[in-house]
């Protein structure tokens, strides 16, 4: 078992699905300076593509996305109707420039509009920007699930679909609001494989109410069979204070700070049994999944859906808050869905925070981003010295080790993986560069 040092575990650090995080995104960087960064994309520049849907058919209790209730079909209606026009808005902007490989459908839950609906994105997508044959990947809600959902996204050409799936233990499941049966998700699996779509995700999570390492088991025994081609477990964050939806969770049976670590640990030790190749932290991919080829070659990489082979340099979020990455900066588009659309109707770019990418940043972040990846980085000169220094004591409790100028995670800490990822992190590590001014100016 991975060794247990329950103060570190106890400090809070950023999962890094950017560096910056979320947390340093300013409001003055927003639409100009998405604009500017539109306009410098290339005409060969591979870009991925992500459709940000915030709506569900039914809200779970533990939910921290930016969703809301697809109840009121006008809403919904209108929030489609700015989605195109933001899709005919950034594509204008871009004027043809631009190589779309990837687009990716999340939320929320894309399924929680109609077919017809997302049929009409996509065309409206393929059409406006330059895209041959991308790769088309879609978040699913498997309750909303249909055999017209597996038909029409076969004829889309989509080729992965994310399934929500968390655990299959029914008293868990009463106990963050999302009943959906064993035998429904092995409907959907097969339905799905029956139009060849088999790059199927399956997200699951740990540190739920109640959930015992015995029910943990009892769902990855379940996931391996169904042999989904990718993994992800996540751990359960309860933040009431921050989401109120999970007001709902009687937090008095949570796990804690030890069954959640040895939850971890069993998820971990489970699917790499199971043949499953660990991706980060908290993924696993079979090994003919693009991503575990990924791994084997150390081009894994972290975006904002988690840890990803997709190596575009430019990502253009469209929908509310959805957020965008060129190489030099990141942008976040406006989070509420009725100032969204009006800043549409009124024809402008959405984005209304982000963080500009500096030298520091990017060599920051590179570093951050190759030791949550990879699980070890190669450091300049510049940053050893105060590296060395302030990772001693992970030194000492072996959690890392350094192989000359190279900075290494061991199998034992990766459980600490952000945590030592964090100490490189300008607002909250210790570590400086030597050389700080002379990378700003470079
Ligand atoms: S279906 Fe997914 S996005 Fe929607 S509320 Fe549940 S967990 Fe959140």
């Amino acid at each position: 078992m991975w060794s247990y040092h329950p103060d570190l575990l106890a400090r809070p650090v950023p999962r890094y699905t950017s560096y910056p995080t979320a947390m340093e995104f300013a409001d003055d960087v927003g639409a100009d300076a998405y604009g500017q960064a539109l306009d410098a994309v290339e005409a060969a520049t591979p870009i991925s593509l992500y459709v940000h849907i915030p709506f569900c058919e039914q809200i779970c209790w533990y939910c921290g996305c930016n969703t809301g209730a697809a109840g009121r079909r006008h809403r919904l209606a209108d929030y489609l109707a700015a989605l195109q026009s933001e899709i005919a808005l950034v594509a204008k902007r871009l004027g043809g420039r631009g190589r779309v490989q990837r687009i990716a459908f999340g939320g929320g839950s894309p399924n929680a509009i109609a077919p017809v609906e997302l049929v009409r994105l996509l065309d409206l997508l393929l059409t406006l920007f330059d895209a041959h044959r991308p790769e088309i990947s879609i978040e699913l809600d498997p309750r909303g699930f249909s055999a017209e959902w597996a038909l029409v996204l076969a004829a889309a050409r989509v080729t992965r679909v994310s399934l929500g799936v968390q655990t299959f233990a029914l008293h868990i499941q009463q106990a963050i609001g999302r009943i959906q049966p064993l035998s429904h998700i092995e409907r959907v699996v097969a339905g799905l494989r029956l139009r060849d779509i088999d790059a199927i995700n399956f997200d699951l999570m740990y540190g739920l109410p109640s959930q015992t390492l015995a029910d943990l088991d009892d769902t990855l025994e379940e996931t391996i069979r169904l042999a989904p081609s990718r993994i992800s477990l996540f751990g359960y964050a309860h933040l009431p204070h921050m989401i109120p939806r999970q007001r709902q969770i009687d937090a008095s049976n949570l796990p804690d700070h030890k069954l959640r670590f040895e939850q971890a640990w069993h998820g971990y030790e489970r699917l790499t049994n199971a043949g499953y190749v660990p991706v980060g932290f908290d993924h696993f991919a079979l090994p003919s999944d693009p991503l575990a080829d990924a791994a084997r070659e150390e081009r894994v990489s972290r975006n904002f859906q988690g840890f990803t082979e997709d190596d575009s340099p430019v990502l253009i979020g469209i929908g509310a808050s959805a957020i965008s990455r060129f190489p030099d900066l990141i942008v976040q588009n406006e989070k509420r869905a009725g100032v969204y659309r009006d800043l549409i109707a009124s024809g402008q770019l959405t984005a209304v925070r982000g963080a500009v990418i500096d030298a520091d940043n990017r060599e920051r972040g590179h570093i951050i981003n190759e030791l949550l990846c990879q699980g070890s980085a190669n450091l300049e000169l510049r940053w050893l010295r105060s590296a060395r220094s302030a990772l001693a004591d992970y030194e000492h409790l072996q959690i890392i080790r350094w192989d000359d100028d190279r900075l290494v995670v061991e199998d034992d800490g990766l459980a600490y993986a952000r945590l030592i990822a964090a100490q490189f992190d300008r607002c909250r590590g210790a570590i400086l560069c030597d050389d700080v001014e002379d990378m700003v100016s470079t």
